[in-house]
């Protein structure tokens, strides 16, 4: 092995390591800010007001609205936030929880 190999080998895993800091560090924040924030929040009420505009369900196969595709929930929308517990953000309502298998008529694809 000479030297130049292992200065760029060396260089290739230094610059691996600084790419997989730069992708999990975001992800690392995500987690450390939301748990005090989840533990405030109620579970979005299916007979809520805001829930019935927009047929929220908490099981996506309860679903009885024409917009409804199977394979939709909350847990691949691109609105959901907080994959732990079942339990997660949406954007669409603050402040509340809304079930990761549940499901809305404002379903957004994640990518
Ligand atoms: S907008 Fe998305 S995450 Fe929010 S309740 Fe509707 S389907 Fe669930």
């Amino acid at each position: 092995m000479n030297e130049t190999w292992k200065f760029r080998s060396s260089r290739r895993r230094f610059l691996r390591s600084l790419a997989l800091a730069a992708t999990v560090a975001p992800l690392a924040a995500i987690t450390v800010h939301s748990r005090p924030a989840r533990a405030d929040r109620e579970p979005l009420d299916e007979a809520d007001d805001a829930a019935r505009a927009v047929a929220y369900v908490h099981d996506a196969a309860e679903a009885d609205d024409p917009a409804y595709e199977e394979g939709q929930t909350c847990g691949n929308c691109a609105l959901y936030s907080h994959r732990a517990d079942g339990w997660g953000g949406c954007a669409a309502f603050p402040g509340r929880l809304v079930s990761e298998d549940g499901w809305c008529n404002i379903w957004v694809a994640a990518d």
